[in-house]
């Protein structure tokens, strides 16, 4: 077979991105000095229904300024889910704070919120909840939750542009929310990060540590110490141009998660697809996502390899937060197991799920999911 290899992600790019890019290089517009920044950060915190957004060079950074703008340090805990990328935990381990983590629910893959009061201390200082894969959190318990104990709500809404819990935007919820637009989030900037928050303080602060945290009146006199984390026009470029497609786009994602699963419903024995939608929210399918019943025999790192061979690009699930060496090595989480987390992460793995996947290519990873799975 010499049909071409179908990677796990291509964005689509063909709307006025070019246009706007043109724009910054006729200009000269290209540094975080450029027009267009606000305009991003301020569209797009209108769409999620926040007062400020403050546009960063990455997710990874928006949540580093975040867990500093909270003054999270020695002393204090967070709560988190331990199936997660490291960006979440990676600042709060550098603060000196402690994280302290949360098991997966086994049917939507996102944090089970049931096991959050257990976990809260008189030092619990924040909760950090993740969207995962397309559905979001349960956000009322959890809200309730935080209210009881008066704890700050970190909303890691990296993956869901575009959707909604019983209605209202995913990163409205936080008090402070952070978005991705890395080039396999529903939009991109090719790298790109973005904290909405309804707070004046916090926003404040982050303006600042997202900019070495010079000082308006002494530029070169510093009281605390920043990174540069600054988004460049050029990214913002990219921004403004995907944001106005954000609605076709978030279709087009549910259209493709729908019909993988009329592919695959009945036909792909002991394997766990993603749920359609619950009670609050319909799916949007950041990727499409599989989790093989252990019973078969193989994991997932063994069906990629299958997969690949025959050119269809995947990836696997994220690997818990307790089982990562590099805190294993600080000490933490010793002797703490989360089962679910442990099982869909060696188990799980995610298909071609980008938003340039035509409807061909779809059918095509199908077949062979089903020949490999079947
Ligand atoms: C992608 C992602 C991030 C990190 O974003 P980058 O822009 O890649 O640094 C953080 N959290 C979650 C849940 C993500 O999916």
């Amino acid at each position: 077979m010499s049909e071409e290899f179908i990677p796990v992600n291509t964005p689509l790019l063909n709307g006025n991105e070019e246009k706007y890019l043109l724009d910054c290089i006729r200009t000269g517009w290209i540094s975080s000095e450029g027009p267009l920044i606000k305009k991003f950060e301020a569209q797009f915190s209108a769409q999620v229904g926040r007062k400020h957004g403050i546009a960063v060079s990455n997710g990874t950074a928006a949540i580093d300024a975040v867990i500093e703008a909270l003054n999270l340090g020695p002393g204090d805990e967070v709560i988190l889910p331990t199936f997660t990328i490291i960006s979440c935990i990676s600042q709060i381990v550098r603060s000196g704070a402690k994280p302290v983590l949360v098991d997966s629910d086994p049917v939507t893959w996102n944090m089970d919120v049931a096991q959050v009061e257990e976990k809260i201390t008189p030092r619990t200082k924040a909760i950090m909840l993740v969207h995962i894969y397309g559905l979001p959190v349960d956000m009322d318990p959890l809200l309730a939750l935080a209210k009881k104990h008066g704890l700050k709500v970190i909303e890691d809404a990296a993956e869901m542009h575009g959707q909604t819990y019983k209605g209202k935007p995913c990163g409205s919820f936080g008090d402070i929310s952070i978005f991705s637009f890395y080039p396999n989030k529903h939009i991109t900037t090719g790298e790109g990060g973005m904290i909405v928050t309804d707070d004046d303080q916090l926003a404040e602060d982050c303006r600042s540590l997202r900019n070495l945290c010079f000082q308006p009146q002494k530029r070169f006199v510093h009281e605390r110490l920043g990174w540069n984390l600054r988004m460049t026009n050029i990214q913002a470029a990219l921004g403004v141009a995907q944001l106005e497609r954000l609605d076709e786009f978030i279709k087009l994602k549910r259209k493709m998660g729908l019909l993988y699963t009329e592919l695959f419903s009945g036909r792909l024995p002991d394997v766990q697809l993603p749920l359609a939608k619950t009670s609050y929210a319909e799916n949007i399918y950041w990727v499409y996502g599989l989790v093989v019943d252990e019973k078969r025999g193989f994991d997932a790192e063994e069906i990629i390899r299958r997969l690949g061979a025959k050119g269809v690009g995947c990836r696997p699930f994220f690997y818990p937060m307790h089982q990562q060496p590099v805190l294993k090595r600080m000490g933490l989480f010793e002797n703490e197991s989360y089962p679910v987390a442990e099982r869909i992460s060696k188990q799980g793995f995610y298909i071609p799920s980008g938003l340039a996947l035509t409807e061909q290519q779809i059918h095509r990873v199908a077949d062979v999911v089903m020949k490999e799975l079947t």
